[in-house]
């Protein structure tokens, strides 16, 4: 626990999965005049409820004062926990309309979602016998959230007011279609959420939810960012950090590589989004074959983000056969 700027503490919230590469949540308490302001709210799990219980022991308060509850994206290590703390503490939830469309879908009643990743596996060559597998990975996940709806609806330029802080919602869409950073002009400060993280670079695909050409839509939202003046990014994982451009202009090279390297893949036959996956690097140097299976999927749908961005910037062409999309390098 610390108060990482004066108003701001930051606390870490246990991840338990297995299947996670992410060590930790990170959360945000920001005092304000009746209570607190929370940005983001954690797994579901005995661990997370306890780290944030004991916080607000230590501070002599208690889970009434907590007053207003903002979710960057409704992903389970963001979102899991806001409905347990919202019925302890009667705090409002806020969330990006678009965001508040998937929480049914996701959460609550799945099979058509299901039946609309298992048949976007397909159309990208995923074949039948490890199509269930990738559909239902992230199945085992649902225990950990408790899906509420939120009270109230965000949308870009938006203000959320806690004490002296006056927050900017902006729509960072990509990572999830209705992603929001929180951005405080005054202190300098953007809670980044999952869009900016110092050190991995965040899953953009294209899925069953996203909007059209997520990542060229990512990019775009990282350019817009790279303008403000921001001296502190308190990020969703990992450790805040400071230097934000910096950032932003390594997750656009690292994004330009992993463009080539499909283009390389597709030089010379025309492939499905699941081939090239199979063929490109994995994190440090990760190959296919070890990756478990949610981590399959989203390699699946991440190479399908490259493709349909380049396929938009004309640099590849989509070949559908017998509904089947493959892809070549123009
Ligand atoms: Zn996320
Ligand atoms: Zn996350």
């Amino acid at each position: 626990m610390s108060e990482i700027f004066p108003g701001i503490h930051w606390l870490k919230m246990p991840i338990t999965l297995e299947q996670s590469t992410l060590a930790h949540i990170n959360i945000y308490l920001i005092e304000g005049d009746k209570g607190y302001l929370l940005v983001d709210a954690g797994w579901n799990t005995d661990k997370s409820f306890s780290t944030l219980h004991n916080f607000l022991i230590k501070k002599g308060k208690s889970f009434h004062d907590i007053k207003q509850i903002v979710v960057t994206h409704v992903h389970p290590d963001h979102y899991g926990m806001a409905g347990r703390i919202k019925q302890l503490s009667g705090a409002t939830i806020a969330m990006h309309h678009i965001e508040k469309d998937f929480i049914e879908p996701r959460y609550i009643s799945m099979e058509e979602l299901l039946h609309k990743t298992d048949r976007m596996l397909t159309a990208n060559g995923t074949p039948e016998k490890e199509m269930v597998v990738l559909r239902d990975a992230s199945l085992d996940v649902e225990k950990y959230i408790v899906p509420t709806m939120p009270d109230k609806l965000l949308h870009d330029g938006d203000t959320i007011t806690s004490g002296a802080f006056k927050f900017q919602v902006i729509w960072t869409p990509g990572h999830s279609s209705g992603h929001i950073c929180l951005y405080e002009p005054s202190k300098k400060i953007l809670l980044s959420g999952d869009h900016i993280l110092p050190k991995i670079t965040p899953n953009i695909s294209v899925n069953p939810q996203s909007i059209e050409n997520p990542l060229g839509r990512y990019l775009e939202s990282l350019k817009e960012l790279r303008k403000l003046d921001i001296e502190l990014t308190l990020p969703g994982h990992d450790q805040p950090f400071r230097n934000l451009k910096e950032r932003i202009d390594e997750i656009i090279y690292h994004h330009g590589l992993r463009n080539l390297e499909i283009l390389v893949a597709i030089e010379l036959q025309p492939k499905t989004a699941y081939q090239i996956a199979k063929e490109i690097t994995w994190g440090d140097n990760g190959v296919w074959q070890d990756l478990p299976p949610f981590h399959k999927r989203m390699a699946v749908f991440e190479t399908l983000a490259h493709l349909e961005m380049m396929a938009a910037e004309s640099r590849v062409d989509k070949l559908p056969r017998k509904g089947v999309n493959y892809y070549k390098q123009k």
